[in-house]
């Protein structure tokens, strides 16, 4: 009785913590051009204060409108079967667009405001 199962397709706060793509380099050029931008006073920390628009959602925040992100060229791994049925890794390289704890609210504080008030 008590076993309810429901599907999930959004990421867990714990993957969105895993930030798997992203290294060291990855995080400095993050704060850099947020900084640049004015988006970002400099006190954000890589691997708990940026992170990528998906995983602030799962996060429970919300990108905060006009916010633009920092963009990362990371390396993407994929696999692939050749004509042999042998799995090749293939990397490739992917832009992604990340957000710093500046540019994001809460979901519970953003919900109460009305989107309408723009003129
Ligand atoms: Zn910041």
């Amino acid at each position: 009785m008590p076993t309810a199962i429901r599907e999930r397709h959004k990421l867990t706060p714990e993957e969105a913590l895993s930030f798997d793509h992203f290294s060291i380099a990855n995080v400095a050029s993050a704060m850099h051009q947020l900084e640049e931008s004015g988006a970002c006073d400099g006190s954000c920390e890589g691997y708990s204060d940026i992170f990528t628009y998906n995983r602030w959602q799962a996060l429970g925040f919300q990108v905060q409108k006009g916010q633009h992100g920092a963009r990362l060229g990371i390396i993407v791994q994929n696999e692939k079967e050749d004509e042999q049925g042998n799995i090749k890794r293939i990397s490739r390289p992917w832009t992604t667009t990340v957000f710093c704890r500046h540019q994001v609210s809460s979901k519970n504080d953003a919900s109460v405001r009305s989107h309408t008030s723009a003129q």
